[in-house]
């Protein structure tokens, strides 16, 4: 009986292991980019060397012992769900979309600033230009956000009056996509490296998990990762970004930092892998050579640019 019941159990984790894997290698090969799968294993070819990755390594291990040892399922272990859901998070690490497998966002993305930075175009979002990553149909995604959000605040003007500081260009938003920098106190790239995500009404009193640490337990704040990474963090309230612009940033492929154990408000992440519903647009992969010539010449990033902002942020 012992043995029927670890047997289904042991069949019933390696199933979901392979369709996880499934998903993610579908997923970030829909436009075009190959990744190179041998049973078990994933292979990517990088500039800096090979990097090979079990999709299941067998292992149990924690939130953040996983963090820096990733295997390929890992990636959709903790689900997103999408809508309105009961907040704040109060289950500890339950961070779905943290754990990032940087090889492949490496080999989709680019594997440097520079090589990013060549993958970047402009978007129209909200009245603005900001620079998103064009691979995957990133920036198309970002688009069609941008264009369902305007529509939908002709009929909701509580939508209107929430995104106002943008329509308004109070805030300027092209500050708070792209940078190419290492989480604070790790060697892991921060998602905003690879120009996928983008961070909204920054000035306007985001719920961000480690500020809190930061104004409760300064000295601790200090010490970095290694200190707190077990400590299990709730906000005094329920993380909040209108609902409307959630559900129409999930429609397009993005993860909402708000709904994460470690919250986020401001954070928005284009994350296909955790939309079974949604299909991959691959139309701004396609953009031609010339004019992301003509977007390079009007980038101006700076190495240190905003550092002071990102160095607070770590996601
Ligand atoms: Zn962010």
């Amino acid at each position: 009986m012992f043995f029927l019941f670890s047997l289904l159990f042991t069949v019933q984790v390696s199933f979901s292991s392979e369709v996880s894997c499934k998903r993610v290698e579908k997923v970030y090969t829909f436009c075009g980019t190959k990744i190179n799968r041998q049973g078990n294993w994933f292979h990517f070819d990088l500039k800096s060397g090979a990097e090979s990755y079990p999709c299941n390594d067998e292992k149990k291990l924690s939130f953040y012992d996983r963090i820096d040892q990733m295997d390929v399922r890992s990636i959709l272990s903790i689900p997103y769900i999408s809508g309105k859901i009961k907040l704040p998070e109060v289950r500890q690490n339950h961070d779905p979309g943290r754990l990032r497998l940087e090889a492949l966002l490496k080999k989709i993305f680019g594997e440097s600033k520079e090589e990013v930075r060549k993958n970047l175009v402009k978007v129209n979002f909200l009245g603005h230009k900001v620079s998103f990553q064009r691979k995957l149909g990133a920036a198309r995604a970002l688009e069609t956000v941008g264009k369902e959000l305007e529509k939908e605040m002709k009929v909701d003007e509580s939508l209107k009056t929430f995104l106002k500081p943008f329509l308004e260009k109070k805030l300027d938003l092209a500050n708070y996509t792209f940078s190419w920098r290492f989480v604070s106190g790790t060697n892991r790239l921060s998602t905003h490296s690879f120009g996928t995500g983008i961070d909204l009404l920054v000035d306007k009193g985001p719920q961000y998990w480690l500020w809190d640490e930061k104004r409760a337990n300064p000295e601790r704040a200090k010490l970095g990762e290694v200190a707190y990474k077990d400590v299990h963090y709730i906000p005094s309230k329920a993380p909040y970004f209108h609902p409307k612009a959630v559900e129409i940033f999930e429609k397009n492929g993005f993860i909402w930092g708000g709904k994460w154990n470690h919250y986020d408000t401001m954070h928005f992440e284009y994350r296909p892998e955790f939309f079974p519903k949604y299909t991959v647009d691959c139309e701004s992969d396609l953009i031609a050579e010339s004019s992301l010539v003509e977007e390079k010449d009007e980038l101006i990033f700076h190495p240190d640019w905003r550092s002071d902002f990102f160095l607070n942020h770590d996601h």
